[in-house]
């Protein structure tokens, strides 16, 4: 019987379409939460048998969190992991949208998806029952295109996460589309670590989810109550107006500011058209705002693009117009939209393709790469090349064959001393914040448990606040407080934007998790299960590619050139400091001096079976 709160797993065998459905097992639910948790659970339970990211023998999770599909409203979302065809390791993408809430209505938290289908295919969820149809004449096709047709086929009322041309390629860092078509709810990607080619390896298209059941919760009357409470302090918080009308690209204004908007490659740190590209410049041109569902924010600002021949409309938030914007040099937020739409379409990450295309203009600039190598010219802020290069990735034609590797591969294949500027960690681009002035954002990056990302820990706000150049042990213990409260988030299914941007008490959450599940629990408690999560995906790290201290290391950039100009004029972070930092971030996690989590933290946090597997 489905314990409160909580719904059923469906395994699917895409090569013989063999479905399993039970129930989530307390086990599951109480040790691991649901979103995050049970993606790092489910790839870790086969982590042995996978031959590599694009064989079949791959598991691609999909899960909700058990806030998701409630009437708490903060938003849902939803968690895709896997092996990842970028960096080797277990990574894993979280998007918003409408997936997570249909998911949760239809009765099915989780799909763990296994084998190969011998043809193109989706699969179907309604309301408890799973299936597996065949659609080859879905393939071909970019993610709008397969979302309109999915759409007409099944009534509309259903959210559909697709892949583009770039996940059927098997393009490393592929991403997933989530409601393209629907216009009352955001359009989101999972479009880190390359979910995208996952599924393309799977020859699975899309995945269709219709529910329309109840979420059943064990104290509906408290749930209440917390929510009403959730939601007076969302509206009487002073950053509600602002984050309304800019959503994450006020986010720009702020970075260059502090110096630290990633521009031309993380060369510089303040980009001269920063007014042509914030969140003001986007209030005068927006069309109109969406939210995930259930959220009571919406912060997808929509805006109209006309470039190239191509018409169209798609929402723009910071990372992207950080990364493929101010670090390319595009100057409007009309070309940055663009780029976007082809990035969504075909499917590829916004912040993996911004960095990629950034190497090779500066591979342009130092005369590494020439007109010869990739077959047209490639100059900063020039978007008719951005387009091209886009495309050729996504079709992995000609030089798109080397950037639909990501830039660690594209450096080591480029060499000529091109490494040295490869902005990535693990083989996962670095996202939107230069930190050679932010000790804290830097240990953040270095230590991801999937590659350089900041939503595990967005630790720059802290630098800030107490001093950019400082190494300090209060640093290291913020880096790891946020790595576990902000993929707590993630577990729970829901936005962590609420607690990031308008400052709601993170309790709330926990009061929450009780009120659905009949289970009670502190925010300490659940705290607890996100570092057990941290340290088995580092375990997973460990036993897949025995990452170690020199894994855990920045860029050369971020320790040999200076920021040029500005008030942080001259600064770089210090290596030796650096790494002090780093084996106090060890110590403190209770990891040896190459971080790998001793057999006692493992036992302590009920990771048996990861400590066998590690220790014998
Ligand atoms: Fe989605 Fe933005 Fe709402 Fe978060 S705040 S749930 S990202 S619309």
């Amino acid at each position: 019987m489905a314990i409160p709160g909580y719904g059923r797993t469906a395994e699917i065998d895409l090569t013989d379409k063999k479905i399993s459905i039970r129930d989530v097992d307390e086990y599951l639910a109480y040790e691991f939460i649901g979103g995050r948790g049970w993606t790092a659970y489910f790839v870790f339970k086969e982590i042995d048998k996978i031959v590599d990211a694009l064989h079949p023998s791959n598991v691609l999770i999909v899960a909700a969190g058990p806030l998701a599909g409630t009437y708490f409203s903060s938003g849902g979302k939803t968690e895709f992991g896997a092996l990842s065809p970028q960096t080797g390791i277990y990574g894993d993408s979280n998007v918003g949208g409408y997936l997570g809430y249909r998911l949760r209505r239809s009765g099915i938290d989780c799909l763990i998806i296994r084998g190969r289908s011998p043809t193109p295919s989706y699969i179907y969820v309604e309301d408890g029952r799973v299936e597996v149809f065949e659609a080859p004449e879905l393939w071909g096709l970019n993610s709008s295109e397969v979302d309109r047709k999915l759409r007409e086929k099944h009534d509309g009322e259903c959210s559909i996460a697709s892949i583009g041309l770039a996940g059927e390629k098997q393009v490393s860092f592929a991403c997933i589309n989530v409601d393209w078509n629907l216009r009352k709810y955001r359009h989101g990607q999972a479009g880190r670590t390359g979910m995208g080619a996952v599924m393309g390896s799977k020859n699975l298209k899309a995945i269709v989810v219709k529910g329309s059941g109840e979420v059943k919760v064990a104290d509906p009357e408290r749930l209440r109550d917390v929510a009403k409470r959730f939601q007076k302090q969302v509206l009487e918080s002073p950053t509600y107006d602002i984050w309304r009308r800019q959503g994450t690209m006020l986010t720009v204004e702020w970075a260059n500011n502090a110096e630290a908007l990633p521009v031309y490659n993380f060369q510089k740190t303040r980009y001269e058209y920063a007014d042509k590209i914030d969140g003001y410049a986007l209030e005068k041109v927006k069309l109109y705002s969406r939210p995930c569902s259930n959220c009571i924010v919406p912060c997808e600002h929509v805006v109209p693009f006309n470039i190239r021949g191509e018409k169209g409309e798609i929402g723009v938030e910071y990372e992207t117009t950080g990364m493929i914007g101010s670090n390319t040099g595009l100057k409007s937020l009309e070309e940055i939209a663009y780029a976007n739409y082809l990035c969504d379409n075909y499917g590829l990450d916004t912040i993996t393709m911004g960095s990629v295309i950034a190497f090779v203009m500066e591979c342009f600039q130092k005369g590494i790469l020439t007109e010869e190598d990739v077959g047209f010219n490639v100059e900063w802020g020039d978007i008719n090349a951005i387009s091209k290069l886009i495309e050729l990735t996504a079709k992995r034609e000609g030089f798109g064959e080397l950037t639909a590797l990501g830039v660690k591969k594209l450096s080591e294949r480029i060499g000529r001393g091109s490494e040295r500027f490869a902005m990535h960690v693990k083989g996962l681009e670095i996202s939107a914040y230069d930190h050679r002035a932010a000790p804290a954002m830097a240990l953040s990056y270095a230590t991801c448990d999937i590659g350089a990302h900041h939503n595990r820990s967005w630790a720059i706000t802290y630098d800030l606040q107490v001093g950019r150049y400082s190494y300090g042990e209060d640093k290291v213990d913020r880096v790891i407080y946020l790595q576990h409260i902000r993929p707590l988030f993630d577990m729970l299914g829901v936005c962590r934007l609420y607690w990031v941007e308008l400052g709601v008490d993170p309790n709330l959450y926990a009061e929450a998790y009780s009120a659905i599940t009949g289970k009670e629990v502190t925010l300490n408690d659940l705290l607890r299960r996100s570092e057990k999560v941290w340290n088995l995906t580092r375990v997973m790290a460990i036993l897949r590619k025995k990452i170690s201290m020199e894994d855990d290391m920045l860029p050369p950039r971020d320790f040999e050139d200076p920021v040029p100009e500005g008030s942080t004029k001259g600064v770089k972070l210090s290596k030796e400091r650096f790494i002090e930092m780093l084996k106090m971030y060890y110590r403190k996690r209770g990891w040896d001096d190459q971080g790998r989590p001793t057999k006692e933290k493992l036992i302590e946090l009920g990771l048996e079976e990861a400590a066998r597997k590690l220790y014998g």
